[in-house]
């Protein structure tokens, strides 16, 4: 593949069709991390709002390293996965802290910060420092895996390698931002997920897939697990008791209280969430506080309105509403 040119015809196609995105718009490397923690596991609509949101009330390292947990945590409440908001809280006290608010550049010293893997490294690198170095997010992943017909499993070590190895052969000499960019938005907007719109693609005279709608090929998953998860719902018309989580999947969260024993009544409200290769059903049955199993884990009762300012785990938040959703509806 003659590697200018395709840099050539991606780049020019991003200036024309790449979204214009908030983090685009800036090289700062503070928040260039706090986008790629939000974006991982979740999209660019439901990121955009919530990175206005967390930039204007911690512009800098310091807002955020100054700043409680708590409010941190429901400033993050929607996007899911508390881990990632604790670890970037985590690394801009380090960064605010020991090394003066300035952010490393280097590899290393970036993959030194708490929740920044290989991913996030990268793209701190490329976005924030222009640095061209391959930046493999899933996007860029399906594309190298197409434009060389790479049909070994990319969740296998050798099939991530021989896509990086692809990718380093394309990075340009310098300006790694737009390159980065513009091949992660080729996998957005038209080499996307299951069936690639290869006749809009700006690359596609340089693309070997015979088969694009079947790559990337992925190694077997184990099957999913079901699971039942019961809580309780304790509350007196005003407030509605939580527990605050101490369990490493939702630590310093309120949720509903774990109900270990058989519950008294039918489930008041029932959803069903998705974790790591589990399905779980949530449900929910009204009780009495005597019917708790003694817990070391803090118990409060929230007023109504308290609940929107606490950080709540988003399948016991969705069960909440279902509850006081009923009890209006038929009250
Ligand atoms: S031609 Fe199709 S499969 Fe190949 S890079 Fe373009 S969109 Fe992807």
């Amino acid at each position: 593949m003659n590697g200018k040119e395709f840099r050539q015809r991606l780049c020019a196609w991003f200036r024309r069709h790449g979204r214009d995105l908030p983090w685009r718009r800036t090289r700062d490397p503070y928040a260039i991390v706090v986008s790629e923690m939000m974006l991982q596991q979740t999209t660019v609509a439901a990121v955009v709002p919530y990175f206005e949101r967390w930039m204007k009330r911690f512009p800098s390292v310091h807002e955020l390293a100054a700043a409680d947990e708590s409010e941190v945590l429901a400033l993050w409440q929607g996007l899911g996965y508390y881990r990632r908001a604790r670890n970037l809280h985590a690394a801009a006290t380090k960064v605010g802290g020991g090394l003066d608010g300035v952010f490393p550049r280097d590899y290393d010293g970036l993959r030194d910060l708490p929740g920044v893997g290989d991913y996030t490294a990268q793209a701190v690198r490329a976005f924030a420092f222009d640095e061209s170095v391959p930046v493999l997010d899933a996007n860029v992943i399906r594309v190298v895996a197409r434009l060389f017909d790479i049909r070994t499993p990319v969740d296998t070590a050798k099939g991530l390698a021989k896509v990086r190895g692809k990718l380093e052969e394309l990075l340009p000499a310098k300006g790694g931002h737009e390159f980065a960019s513009a091949l992660m938005e080729l996998g957005a907007l038209v080499c996307r997920a299951g069936r690639p719109d290869c006749l809009l693609c700006p690359v596609k005279e340089f693309c070997a897939a015979k088969h694009p709608e079947k790559l990337p090929v992925k190694a077997p998953k184990a099957p999913i697990k079901e699971r039942t998860e019961r809580a309780a719902w304790i509350s007196d018309g005003e407030t509605v008791l939580l527990q605050q989580s101490t369990a490493r999947r939702w630590v310093g969260l309120w949720r509903l209280p774990p109900l270990d024993g058989e519950p008294l009544a039918g489930p008041a409200a029932e959803l069903t969430y998705s974790i790591v290769r589990e399905r779980v059903t949530l449900r929910i049955h009204r009780t009495a506080k005597r019917a708790l199993m003694a817990s070391a884990e803090p118990r409060r009762a929230f007023s109504l309105r308290e609940l929107e300012s606490i950080a709540i785990p988003s399948p016991h938040r969705r069960a909440i509403a279902k509850v006081l959703k009923d009890r209006f509806d038929h009250g």
